[in-house]
């Protein structure tokens, strides 16, 4: 243990940060202007990340509840984070063996794994609040109150993996200052973002997962450009690897007891740390059948047997390469992240695979937990030092409002920045000369709903018919999270930009309320959603169909006019009353109802144009007859690709 320090009872809480890993978890806080491991009363600073129920409602992590593994096999649960943010029937819950899933029994619990331990049910999220707790009581007992806390992630983590990571935090009482990306975290420990530039090669080997990720540093800002990996590989295989040999020592190569496996492992476990320091150890193994035997084994023999694991890694190294469009020799660095980093074996391999020496001078297993503790003493102190806050990722969702108040996201949440997107509207009426534009940020459906960030018109646009211009608005947030919002009409070239701050005035309460509320209205606002979009689409059949009617009435017999009408009427009626189900059941009665008379439309319409006009007037006049939907599906087939299309419309000024 360190040196006693003196409580300061008037000092601020301070911040603590955290690696909830799969197989080991730690937390870390800033001391003397360095971040230090919080050690246990055994001066341990790893909790394994496995935690025991008993049957009186006790629970018991880290390594208490490993040595109740092998007895309680289905009351002990290991490697939680495996399953975080995932639904039941997701195909990684299968690989977990011991654990006692609970089968969903709507549609609703499907949405999480559930787990059966002691007769209770618990998700994902409670297990892991579990070691999240203990993790605060470790550093309560050094710091007296802590202050928030910055907790990792894998770069790789969705949206809904980090939304549980967060509720784990914030049900151990935690504060959740930020989730900071894992090699992020590294990068940071090692003052990688004072160098404000730069490649860098994350290599991460856990006891269960391999992690490659390529980042790069812009401005001191770091953004993630590809990851990659292997999710069962790892320092088990290794155990598992000299296991096998260690039981042929042991007499028990074929058909071994669960009991004498765990032993071997746990004995190829000792001897893989021990043989990182040493050339050789020698281990006592139990006989089957009575007595000891002595193995000596020796660093070249486990080197042969890990081989092929380690080599596994250099396919997804050389993958994320390529995803990042790099070559080795681009990068700046590569750090080892990662208990089994370690091993020898692995630090030359990774030299070797990268053309360099890796960093490793940081331990390897609490580096990442060691920047998350920097992040947080940032986010805690920043304004105070000047320092610029590391922002790698959006919290909320940025978008326009189009037609009927729906929300088109264009940035989703949790995109790296600095990022970009562009996405080309259309417009809804004939003769739109201004289009409105609203920014909005959030999760939710219906503008409304969501924080108004920005409004601005783009006026000057000469009078088209509808669906003919084209509207690109493009959406650049910068590294210290500034949004530009540009749109240009195409055909004119007409532009205009406006600079928004998204999260100005936004604190992380709030986003976190905006994110609960979009979970609370999730399906409620996709409805509405449904009906406003339904809405639009079913006035513009009714406005192009009564001026058919307008026109070619001809063209229709008695009873056909009768259909088209009584299908109009409906349809008029569904629009006013609140189902998008049956707004679309009579949009589909009535396209029924007008198909055959379209095609007599479309033949009337060239024949007219056939009878002495331009050729270009015939497309005009062929395009006018299909109606507006083909038109903008053939401008849209000319847009560039990577730029989504919208059918709906900004709401426009009108003319
Ligand atoms: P995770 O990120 O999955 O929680 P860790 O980074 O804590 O995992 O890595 C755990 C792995 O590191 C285990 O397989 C463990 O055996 C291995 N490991 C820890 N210390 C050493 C060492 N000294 N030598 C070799 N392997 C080690
Ligand atoms: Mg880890």
């Amino acid at each position: 243990m360190g040196l006693l320090e003196i409580f300061d009872p008037v000092a601020a809480p301070r911040p603590i940060g955290i690696d909830l890993g799969t197989t080991n978890s730690l937390v870390a806080r800033m001391r003397d202007g360095a971040p230090v491991a919080i050690r246990d009363c055994d001066g341990e600073a790893l909790l394994p990340s496995a935690v025991y129920y008993d049957e009186r409602g006790q629970v018991i992590v880290g390594r208490e509840a490993l040595r109740m593994a092998p007895a309680h096999p289905r009351d002990t649960i290991v490697s939680v984070k495996r399953l975080m943010g995932r639904g039941a029937n997701d195909p990684e819950t299968a690989r977990l063996g011991t654990i006692d899933f609970a089968a969903p029994t709507s549609p609703d619990e499907a949405r999480t794994v559930r787990l059966r331990v002691q007769g209770r049910i618990l998700t994902p999220v409670e297990v892991s609040a579990d070691i999240l707790r203990r993790l605060r009581e470790l550093a309560e007992d050094e710091m007296h109150s802590v202050g928030g806390a910055v907790i990792t992630v894998p770069a790789y983590f969705d949206d809904a993996q980090r939304q549980a990571t967060k509720d784990a935090g914030r049900l151990a009482g935690l504060e959740v200052l930020r989730l900071l990306n894992e090699p992020t975290a590294a990068a940071l420990a090692y003052g990688l973002d004072h160098k404000k530039n730069g490649l860098f090669a994350v290599y991460d080997l856990g006891g269960g997962t391999f992690d490659i990720t390529i980042l790069l540093l812009d401005d001191g800002v770091f953004q993630v450009r590809s990851t990659g990996g292997d999710s069962a590989l790892g320092g088990d295989d290794m155990d598992r690897a000299l296991g096998r040999v260690l039981l042929e020592h042991m007499g028990a190569a074929e058909d071994a007891s669960p009991e004498v496996v765990r032993l071997a492992l746990d004995a190829a476990r000792r001897a893989k740390h021990a043989l990182t320091d040493r050339e050789e150890v020698a281990l006592e193994l139990p006989r089957m059948g009575g007595g000891t035997a002595t193995a000596t084994v020796t660093r070249a023999e486990l080197e042969r047997l890990v081989a092929p694991i380690v080599e596994r890694t250099g396919v997804a190294c050389r993958r994320a390469l390529r995803d990042a469009g790099i070559e080795a020799s681009a990068l700046d660095g590569v750090l080892l992240v990662g208990g089994a980093t370690r091993v020898p074996f692995v630090r030359r391999y990774v030299r070797d695979l990268f053309g360099r020496e890796p960093l490793a001078d940081i331990d390897p297993d609490q580096v990442v937990a060691l920047g998350a503790a920097i992040q947080a003493d940032l986010l805690a102190g920043a304004g105070s030092t000047g320092e610029v806050l590391l922002l790698d990722v959006l919290p909320l969702s940025l978008g326009i409002e189009t037609m009927g108040g729906v929300a088109e996201k264009i940035l989703p949440r949790n995109t790296t920045i600095p990022a970009g997107a562009r996405q080309v509207f259309t417009t809804y009426a004939d003769k739109q000369t201004g289009f409105e534009l609203h920014v909005v940020q959030g999760e939710r459906e219906l503008a409304a709903d969501c924080r108004s960030l920005a409004r601005f018109t783009l006026r000057g646009i000469p009078p088209m018919p509808a669906g003919m211009a084209r509207l690109e608005v493009t959406f650049h947030v910068d590294a210290d999270g500034l949004l530009t919002v540009k749109a240009r009409e195409v055909t004119t070239g007409i532009e205009q930009e406006v600079l928004v701050k998204p999260s100005y005035g936004l604190s992380d309460e709030e986003v976190e309320r905006m994110l609960l509320d979009a979970i609370d209205h999730g399906e409620e606002d996709f409805e509405r959603r449904k009906l406003a979009e339904r809405r639009v689409e079913a006035e513009r059949i009714l406005i192009a169909t009564r001026g058919a009617l307008a026109a070619d009435a001809d063209l229709l017999d008695a009873s056909e006019r009768k259909a088209v009408e009584t299908a109009l009427a409906e349809l008029t009626v569904a629009v006013a009353a609140g189902s998008a189900n049956l707004v679309q059941a009579k949009i589909d009665a009535l396209d029924d109802a007008t198909k055959e008379w379209a095609g007599r439309r479309m033949d009337r319409a060239i024949a007219h144009a056939i009878a002495g006009k331009q050729i270009d007037e015939v497309d005009a006049t062929v395009a006018q007859a299909r109606g507006v939907d083909e038109q903008v599906a053939e401008h849209q087939a000319r847009l560039p690709p990577g730029a989504r299309s919208s059918q709906t419309g900004p709401t426009g000024e009108g003319s």
